[in-house]
């Protein structure tokens, strides 16, 4: 088991496997001079005041002041380094061909004509607004109780509730955004095409603007302002959800071959093992997917914008690079706006976790992308046309890149994290890999794998890849539950709406 893990040969820096006293030597001559906390960071050589600090091969930050053989690096030490342009980056200079063999080429999943492939059979009922939550959240515990346990094929009742669809800004330019979700969301590929919407009556969200004006028929849509009291409501919503799920019921999963698949990545709660485990091992899983002919989403724009440059060097035309120095900028400006740059990103926790700023952060979540080819880049939201590796932007924040990978279409969603969370999504199942052996052992029963035997040096990044693809593809079967679907650990879904409220 080793001491420390130091990633490139450029690199001043290492970091700490586990809790480290002061006084120990761990390299010759590279003695602790502090007491340096696990996944923390420590100075190979001496430092002078602005110097560069470098891990992953690049400059975190510069020193501010000097800092010295073995001491303890942290987050106030560093000055941050301006962002790189995103102006005129090179594309199409890294593009990598020879990925690792996918050892499997199909999966069984429920066949979606002209999209993507389920992973569940889900009953999704939508909401055209917020207002209806209450009502509708009875409902579904009925149907849960009384209908659902007679269709033995569905697998769940899922109310897509939220915080959209009046008192908003409906025309503002930037009400694109939620929109766009909660139209995709209604599409998803586990609710099988089955549309049912609750709405209300007097929102600005109309059902012709969510589902389209075809789709708005008796049929699939409840009016509760149209409804004779509360019972009446119970009973008009049940009634309806019987009907779809007898349709629902007929459903039946197929062997289908990769390019069905769709997934998304994200990371939340990281440390500074994150980048070493978790990550790369999810990008090793990620390029056996793409090599199999599957799609597999990242995401997180603050969490890419520090690294744009090595992602735009993937990039497969001109046209896929302009789309990320686009996004780039979008949302360079929304922070702007909001008087913060992305070193608002890092939380308490993952300074804790020695992470010291956003470079150090955006360097490990880049790893989950693995060396794929980009071949597409997305809107936040938006449903992607091109199979492989694609980056769709997105809010960093767990729960709302959850809905906006989602509102893409992802049939599962892999997520890494180093200090833990418990987060989880209704309408996909969400898979957790954790970047240390502390994390699966204090949460033995949320966790699915432990990338940690890569920190200490026991399986190299294509052991747990190879083990996280081979899970991926079980849960997608639905052979296998990750634990955040066996406890139905599912967070309220935050659409992303930088529109005003009115
Ligand atoms: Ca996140």
């Amino acid at each position: 088991m080793r001491d420390y893990v130091k990633l490139t040969d450029r690199d001043n820096v290492a970091v700490v496997t586990h809790d480290t006293p002061k006084g120990v030597e761990l390299l010759p001559g590279v003695v602790t001079r502090d007491e340096i906390p696990q996944a923390h960071k420590f100075a190979l050589v001496d430092i002078p005041k602005d110097g560069e600090v470098i891990r992953y091969g690049v400059v975190l930050g510069y020193a501010l002041d000097e800092i010295k053989k073995g001491a303890w690096i942290n987050e106030y030490m560093l000055r941050l380094p301006v962002s790189p342009s995103v102006d005129n980056m090179p594309w199409g200079v890294n593009i990598k061909k020879d990925l690792p063999q996918a050892p499997r080429k199909t999966f069984l999943g429920y066949r979606n004509p002209g999209f993507y492939a389920g992973t569940r059979n889900i009953l999704g009922i939508q909401t055209t607004v917020q207002c209806v939550e209450g009502v509708l959240n009875v409902a579904v515990e009925k149907i849960k109780r009384e209908l659902l346990p007679k269709y033995k094929n569905v697998d769940d009742v899922t109310a897509v509730t939220h915080a959209y669809g009046c008192g908003v800004a409906i025309k503002a330019p930037n009400a694109k955004f939620p929109i766009r979700a909660l139209q995709n969301i209604a599409k998803h590929p586990n609710f099988g095409g089955q549309l049912m919407v609750v709405s209300l009556g007097c929102e600005k969200l109309t059902v012709d603007m969510l589902v389209g004006e075809e789709n708005n028929t008796p049929e699939n849509v409840i009016v509760l302002q149209d409804c004779k009291g509360f019972d009446a409501m119970i009973s008009a919503i049940c009634d309806m959800a019987e009907k779809k799920l007898k349709i629902l019921n007929e459903r039946r999963r197929e062997e289908l071959p990769l390019s069905d698949l769709l997934i998304g990545m994200q990371c939340g709660g990281s440390d500074a093992f994150s980048g070493v485990s978790a990550n790369p091992s999810a990008g090793y899983a990620a390029d056996m997917l793409v090599q199999g002919g599957a799609t597999v989403l990242f995401s997180e724009i603050t969490e890419v914008r520090d690294g744009v440059h090595l992602i735009a060097e993937r990039c497969v035309s001109e046209e896929v690079r302009n789309k990320l120095a686009d996004e780039m900028r979008w949302y360079d400006k929304y922070l702007l706006d909001g008087e913060v740059d992305r070193s608002a990103n890092p939380t308490p926790g993952n300074k804790k976790g020695g992470l010291s700023n956003i470079v150090e952060k955006a360097m490990g979540s880049i790893a989950k992308s693995g060396t794929s080819p980009i071949v597409e880049v997305l809107s936040p939201a938006e449903r992607p046309t091109k199979h492989g590796e694609i980056y769709a932007a997105t809010p960093a924040s767990d729960i709302v890149c959850g809905p906006c990978q989602l509102a893409s279409g992802i049939g599962l969603q892999v997520f890494m994290t180093g200090r833990g969370t418990p987060y989880g999504l209704a309408a996909a199942p969400v898979i957790k890999v954790c970047s240390r052996n502390e994390m699966k052992e204090q949460w033995p029963d949320i966790i699915d794998i432990s990338a940690g035997d890569v920190v200490t040096g026991e399986k190299n990044i294509s052991d747990v890849g190879t083990e996280l693809f081979n899970f991926i593809l079980d849960v997608a079967s639905g052979i296998k539950q990750p634990y955040s679907e066996k406890y139905k650990l599912h967070n309220y879904l935050c659409i992303f709406n930088p529109a005003p409220i009115t």
